[in-house]
Parts: structure tokens; C-alpha cells; sequence
């Protein structure tokens, strides 16, 4: 069984929250439990979340995401800081450290930037606290954007030299064929080349349900090229953790070798 040293846990907005936005506080705490757990285990945890933006919708009443730059920057400040405050409460009780990374493609883009990122990251981590990461929605316009936290997460697995990424999402791993319209579709429990996948994906994403797909598999790219694999797994019951950093298989492992 491989022992993991350092694992970095994508979770997407809507397995953080629940249909109308709000903040889905059992998942949450079940997540902030098990990634504490985890790390009494001595193995390093970096946490990278979604629902900003849609945290700060429901908060501020709003029925749908503002259609202007400006108004999905301004829910994103809102629910960037109801999700901190909900992680800080709950990593507490559990008796964790966190501190927040806000990022933007040009900040990692720039050499320095990307060295005082990796400097913030590995300081955290020496103090045994668990970094959490979204991209700076609040500040964030197309030209600066990474645009989603599938690539997010596998960047941030890169800085902070992870043995495993692990993005959690509403589905329980890449299926041969889009399981919403296909009741045969099978899930694809190893993936060696990411290459014969790719189609697979561009299916299931134009067909609803399995959306998301293709940006996870460009992640378990980045993360493959810098020699971290990727199992894409089913948040629903953080729990399933657990299973997976005991080498069980869960969900679709894409390896690098
Ligand atoms: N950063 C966005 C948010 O927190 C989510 C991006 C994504 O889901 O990939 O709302």
C-alpha cells in the first residue's frame, strides 16, 4: 500500500453547496473532519475549494448568478468570506490550523509570483496548517483567470510537490459512456493514457450529468506531467477519504505510469 505524504483535495461548488447556494454545512463538516483526521496521520493536506460565487449569491438573496463581471466579483468577495469563516469554525473544532490562498493565473505565471507562492505554501505546511485554495473570483477577469479549480488543483499539487490529487465531484468517476443516458455505462477504474480518454469525456460533457469531465482530465494531465496521479471520486460522503488514502479502489485512478 502506497503511503501518502502529501495529498491536495479539490472539492467542486456542488458538492460544497447545496441546490440554491447555500453552504451544505453536514458535507462540510464531514470533509473538515476527515481532511483533520487525515493529517493527524502526519500526512499534509491542501484543500482547494470552490463555491464562492455561488455562497455569495444565496447570501445575498439573489435567485441566479449576477450576469456582469462586477456582480460575480462582488458574490464571490461574499462568499469567499462566509466559506473561510465556515472552514476556520469547523477545522478549529477539529483542532487544525487553515489559512487562505487566493490565486490568479498571473500571479503563477510571473516567475516571482509563483516562488512567493510556493514560499506561502511551503511555510503553511512546515507550521502544520492546511492551505485553502480557490482562485481570486473577486478580482479575477478573463485575461487573469484560470477559469476553473479542476486546473487550479492540479497547479497547486505541482507548487507544493503532492504524491496525490484528488478531485471530488458529483459524480463517482469517468464512466466509458455518459451513465445518464447509457444505463450499461461503466466506470473506468484505471486510466493509463489520458489520450484514449479524451473523446470519452468530450461526450459526457456536451450530454449534462457528467459535466465538468474535461477540465478534471486536463488536470489529471498537469498533475500526470509532474508525476502526481489523480483519482477523480465521488464527494458526497467525504468520508470515502479515508478509502482512498488506504489504497482501496474508488472512483477512477489516472496513473503516471
Ligand atoms: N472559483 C469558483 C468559485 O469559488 C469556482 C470555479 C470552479 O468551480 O471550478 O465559485
Amino acid at each position: 500500500m502506497k503511503e501518502y505524504k502529501r495529498i491536495v483535495v479539490k472539492i467542486g461548488t456542488s458538492t460544497v453547496c447545496h441546490k440554491n447556494g447555500a453552504p451544505n454545512l453536514r458535507r462540510i463538516e464531514s470533509l473538515c473532519r476527515a481532511l483533520a483526521d487525515i493529517k493527524n496521520m502526519n500526512i499534509d493536506v491542501v484543500l482547494v475549494t470552490s463555491g464562492a460565487i455561488g455562497v455569495g449569491v444565496n447570501k445575498m438573496q439573489k435567485k441566479e448568478r449576477p450576469k456582469s463581471i462586477s456582480g460575480r466579483q462582488a458574490a464571490a468577495a461574499i462568499g469567499q468570506c462566509e466559506l473561510m469563516s465556515i472552514y476556520d469554525k469547523f477545522f478549529l473544532d477539529y483542532g487544525c490550523l487553515c489559512g487562505q490562498i487566493l490565486l490568479t493565473k498571473n500571479i503563477t505565471d510571473d516567475i516571482q509570483g509563483k516562488k512567493n507562492v510556493i514560499a506561502t505554501f511551503s511555510a503553511l505546511l512546515k507550521m502544520h496548517a492546511i492551505p485553502i485554495v480557490n482562485e481570486n473570483d473577486s478580482v479575477a477577469t478573463e485575461e487573469i483567470v484560470y477559469g476553473d479549480n479542476d486546473t487550479l488543483s492540479a497547479v497547486v499539487a505541482e507548487y507544493v510537490d503532492a504524491d496525490l490529487l484528488i478531485l471530488l465531484t458529483d459524480t463517482d468517476g469517468l464512466y466509458d459512456s455518459d451513465p445518464t443516458k447509457n444505463p450499461k455505462a461503466k466506470i473506468v477504474r484505471t486510466v493509463k493514457s489520458i489520450d484514449k480518454v479524451k473523446s470519452i469525456a468530450s461526450e459526457s460533457h456536451s450530454n449534462q450529468g457528467t459535466g465538468g469531465m474535461i477540465t478534471k482530465i486536463k488536470a489529471a494531465e498537469i498533475a500526470k506531467e509532474a508525476g502526481i496521479p489523480t483519482i477523480i471520486a465521488s464527494g458526497k460522503d467525504p468520508q470515502i477519504l479515508y478509502d482512498i488514502i488506504e489504497g482501496k479502489k474508488i472512483g477512477t485512478l489516472f496513473s503516471v505510469n
